[in-house]
């Protein structure tokens, strides 16, 4: 059985020091181990900004994908060996600018893979402009005289589209957050799991202490993941900021349901005898 340390990579990270995303590839890393996945069975797919770069820090198969692709990429790896644990990975600009098609029709096929969403509410790599995350009024470089749009809100999306395990996690709170990706992962469906993720360089006027202050956990308050309509309740709050799973069903997941994959692998079929020379003269 594989251990966090079998999951370190040997390149050197080059994140910001005290940038959220050590947090999350701690957990990741940790949640991996407490399944018992082994690195070849497992391969993380990112599109790009900051958090893109995970899939070289961490030893798993990996693929960095152009922006907001990581969930096609994704998709596409599950499809052709539905045996792999599958974890997509981005920044909110990565998955609700380009990306929201991409994240929503994922959401609603209800693929067995794993969506994290990165969520510093900024554009960190090119340094510094408003996400489609960031919240109305805040001033960043693009936006000088504030924010002028609402943000969008990933785990109402994740609910509106039909995923069957939407929660969110903080980086800065690393057990919570390896416990909820492991849950993720073993989930059997879609599992989207929001990130607040603080970026310290250009969103410095959200730091951990404000995270810290303003989060409460929902396994704490009785809240009932089976409930769609509570889970949408909490989802839209913003006085106070709740973690943890918001809900969690079990549907037909689609690989079931396609009788050709259902019982063994696209990749595990055998092609030596099917004869693809007429379908290549269309390319001639
Ligand atoms: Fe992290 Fe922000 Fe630095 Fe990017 S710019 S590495 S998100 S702290």
């Amino acid at each position: 059985m594989a251990s966090v340390s079998d999951f370190n990579s040997p390149h050197n990270i080059t994140w910001c020091p005290g940038c959220g995303d050590f947090g999350i590839l701690v957990a990741l890393k940790g949640a991996f181990a407490k399944l018992g996945l082994s690195p070849h069975n497992v391969v993380v797919v990112s599109g790009i900004g900051c958090g893109g770069k995970i899939p070289h820090f961490i030893r798993t198969y990996g693929f960095e994908g152009i922006h907001g692709r990581a969930l096609p990429a994704a998709t596409g790896i599950h499809l052709a060996n539905h045996e792999l644990t599958v974890v997509a990975i981005g920044g909110d600009g990565d998955g609700c600018g380009i990306g929201l098609g991409h994240f929503m029709h994922a959401m609603r096929r209800n693929l067995d893979i794993t969506y994290i969403i990165q969520d510093n509410e900024i554009y960190g790599l090119t340094v510094g402009q408003a996400s489609p995350t960031t919240k109305k009024g805040v001033i960043t470089k693009s936006t000088p005289h504030g924010t002028p749009e609402d943000p969008i809100n990933p785990p109402l999306v994740a609910l509106a589209a039909g995923a069957t395990f939407v929660a969110r996690g903080f980086s800065g709170d690393i057990p919570h957050l390896t416990d909820l990706i492991a849950k993720g992962i073993a989930h059997r469906g879609v599992a989207f799991i929001d990130v607040f993720q603080p970026c310290v360089t250009w969103r410095k006027d959200l730091p951990y202490e404000l995270y810290q202050k303003k989060i409460y956990k929902l396994e704490e308050v009785g809240h009932d993941p089976s409930d769609w309509q509570a889970a949408v309740k909490r989802a839209i709050e913003t006085e106070r900021w709740p973690i943890g799973i918001f809900y969690q069903v079990q549907k037909p997941i689609y690989t079931d349901q396609i009788p050709f994959i259902k019982d063994k692998p696209l990749v595990k079929h055998d092609i030596s005898n099917i004869d693809i020379s007429k379908y290549l003269e269309e390319f001639m």
